[in-house]
């Protein structure tokens, strides 16, 4: 996997070797699989000169439940002041969810506010399917081919999650609710700034996703881009409309490799990308600020198989691949887990999630998965 963006500066490795972590384990899954990615974290210290010093926080769900604040505010000064952040998977089923006060629940409590005060504009999710992994994918082999690695850019802080927000009656007595999608100049630019980057340092080749037969804020974003890519020669630009880079992701997922489009169409598509691997247990993702950053599993708390050991810790151990590689510079330590992760799976052995022929003996727990990778890591070293 190439994901070069780095918030960490190149030479960072070699000034620091302690680094603190906020650590928010989150709702359903989120503790499960966050404590199997912080195992792997700390294999990785004694392996090297490195210390990860993480502190667990309340966030979500399970803090508004302890103290009535689902983003409390220990756990805002503990993300001020920690060199990055590990979130797990926020979040209740629809009918828990009704027991919190609407302002309180955790997306709109906890995860935008978290979001906004960190200014993570850039969310970078990788949809990566290496070769030996192919047959996880519920598309055909042919459609398949050598493996899918594309790289979603949604901008984070933004669009109709962050705009203004109304419910009333009209004049007619009738309930309405009207929430705004706001753009402007500078959000556009700097989210696709980063894509252009990013497609620089690959195949400079951008995917530019919109919605400009019916959204202003895509025809803005469109002129927005075209702009950009006069600094950019060498990037080939591809406008597409989002409706139809959801069918091509299905047809011909290897047409891509970086993909741009603002906040909801990247919820939405991003999933999609987790749909096309095969489990949205294989989605880790990292949410990037100019200074600061989190990195989180691209899916939910999975309330329907919480507390069972079954959740693919995947999403969870690679985000902290990427939060090794993008805040902390330690590119060797991030390739470890990869291939550890990946190697697991060449070895024949599966997770609840990607288990299709029930050989219960190739079938790994949550827990189960944590030790393999931290076994690999032992023999490799880092
Ligand atoms: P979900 O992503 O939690 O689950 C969708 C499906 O994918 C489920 O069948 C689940 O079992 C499966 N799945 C997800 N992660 C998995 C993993 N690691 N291993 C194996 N299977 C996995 O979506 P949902 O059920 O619609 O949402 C549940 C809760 O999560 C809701 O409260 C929602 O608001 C919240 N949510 C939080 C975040 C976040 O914290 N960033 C993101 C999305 C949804």
């Amino acid at each position: 996997m190439q994901i070069t963006m780095q918030i960490a500066p190149p030479n960072w490795k070699k000034i620091m070797s302690s680094f603190k972590i906020a650590i928010l384990s989150g709702d359903g899954i989120g503790p499960e699989i966050s404590k199997q990615a912080v195992r792997v974290l700390k294999s990785l210290e004694k392996k090297n000169s490195h210390v990860f010093e993480c502190q667990e926080l309340e966030f979500g769900a399970n803090a508004y439940f302890a103290n009535g604040k689902s983003f409390p505010n220990d756990t805002k000064r503990a993300c001020d002041d920690a060199d990055a952040i590990l979130k797990g998977p926020i979040g209740l089923s629809h009918y828990e969810s009704e027991k919190i006060p609407l302002e309180e629940r955790p997306e709109r409590g906890a995860l935008l506010p978290l979001r906004r005060r960190l200014n993570t504009y850039a969310n970078f999710r990788p949809i990566l399917l290496p070769k030996s992994m192919t047959h996880f994918s519920p598309l055909k082999s042919k459609v398949v081919g050598e493996g899918i690695d594309i790289i979603m850019i949604r901008e984070l802080i933004g669009g109709l999650y962050f705009g203004v927000k109304e419910r009333g009656k009209n004049i007619n007595g009738v309930r309405y609710a009207k929430e705004t999608l706001e753009y402007d100049e500078q959000q556009i630019r700097q989210i696709l700034i980063v894509a252009f980057e990013q497609a620089m340092k690959r195949k400079k080749l951008l995917h530019n996703i919109h919605k400009n037969n019916v959204l202003v804020s895509s025809v803005l974003w469109n002129e927005i881009c075209d702009e950009i890519s006069q600094d950019y020669p060498a990037v080939t630009v591809v406008h597409m409309l989002v409706d139809a880079a959801a069918t091509h992701l299905c047809l011909n997922p290897s047409q891509f490799d970086v993909m741009v489009m603002e906040n909801m169409f990247g919820d939405i598509l991003s999933d999609q990308g987790g749909g096309i691997l095969g489990s949205l247990g294989l989605m880790p993702s990292a949410c990037l600020g100019h200074d600061k950053a989190y990195y989180e599993p691209s899916h939910g708390s999975a309330p329907d198989i919480a507390g069972q050991n079954i959740a693919n810790p995947y999403s969870m151990i690679g985000s902290v691949a990427l939060m090794l590689e993008m805040s902390f510079g330690l590119i060797s330590e991030a390739k470890t887990i990869w291939n550890a992760m990946h190697s697991i799976f060449d070895d024949g052995f599966v997770t609840h999630d990607l288990a299709e022929d029930n050989i219960d003996s190739a079938i790994l727990s949550t827990s189960q998965f944590g030790d393999k990778v931290i076994e690999k890591i032992k023999i490799v070293g880092a």
